[in-house]
């Protein structure tokens, strides 16, 4: 039998970049949430054999791609600094291949219902629409990019370059329907996502949800 007759329970989770949302996913799925993640699907589409790399390789040359055949992350940044509208021409190949593989795979999924993790979930219309319910991982600034530093080793300045492209904490928050304070340690964003994940097996659980 179908698992999902129409289509599954779909939790939207966001937050600025080193707010913990890798954490939270990572927890959720412990749990048993099938987890799709557009970050990690726009790394398999640029990955060798991806199906972003022709594309990519017709639109900017094969400059643009290792000898390993996946992109070249750090030429398509120097070329997208340069010139902003190669990032804009980026995002016009692989958006929509990252939207179709992400409807494909909320399809698809076993779990009881899917965490659908997008960055920038907030600024896209099209993310909002597709979530029953709406999740942010939010944080102190300060410590966003404490994280960050430690995680990647970039300079303050480049991380708040980053913050400042994304939505606001308080647009965030404005737009969340449930929100996880990572302001503590991960004993405490445990604690929250187990919380969470009980009403989310109970909301994707109840008969007559709107589909
Ligand atoms: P995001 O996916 O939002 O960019 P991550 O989940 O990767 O953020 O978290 C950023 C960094 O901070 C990671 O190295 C992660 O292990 C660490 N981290 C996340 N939450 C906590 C926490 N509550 N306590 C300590 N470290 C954390």
């Amino acid at each position: 039998m179908q698992k999902h007759p129409l289509r599954p329970y779909i939790v939207g989770l966001t937050g600025g970049i080193g707010s913990g949302k890798s954490a939270a996913a990572d927890h959720f799925e412990a749990l048993g949430a099938s987890i799709v993640d557009t970050d990690r699907i726009a790394h398999e589409l640029t990955a060798p054999g991806g199906a972003a790399i022709d594309a990519i390789r017709d639109a900017f040359g094969a400059a643009m791609i290792t000898p390993d055949g996946s992109l070249d992350r750090s030429a398509m940044r120097a070329l997208a600094f340069e010139r902003p509208e190669a990032r804009r021409q980026l995002e016009a190949i692989l958006h929509p291949l990252i939207r179709d593989e992400s409807t494909r795979r909320c399809r698809v999924a076993q779990g009881a219902y899917v965490i659908l993790a997008v960055p920038l979930l907030i600024e896209s219309g099209t993310y909002r629409e597709r979530c029953d319910r709406i999740c942010v991982v939010d944080c102190p600034e300060a410590l966003q990019v404490a994280r960050v530093r430690a995680r990647n080793g970039l300079a303050e300045a480049q991380i708040r370059a980053i913050m400042a492209a994304q939505a606001s904490r308080n647009q965030r928050l404005a737009a969340a329907d449930d929100v996880i304070d990572n302001g503590g340690d991960l004993a405490a964003l445990h604690a929250q996502v187990q919380r969470l994940h009980a009403a989310y097996l109970h909301a994707a659980s109840a008969p007559m949800r709107a589909c």
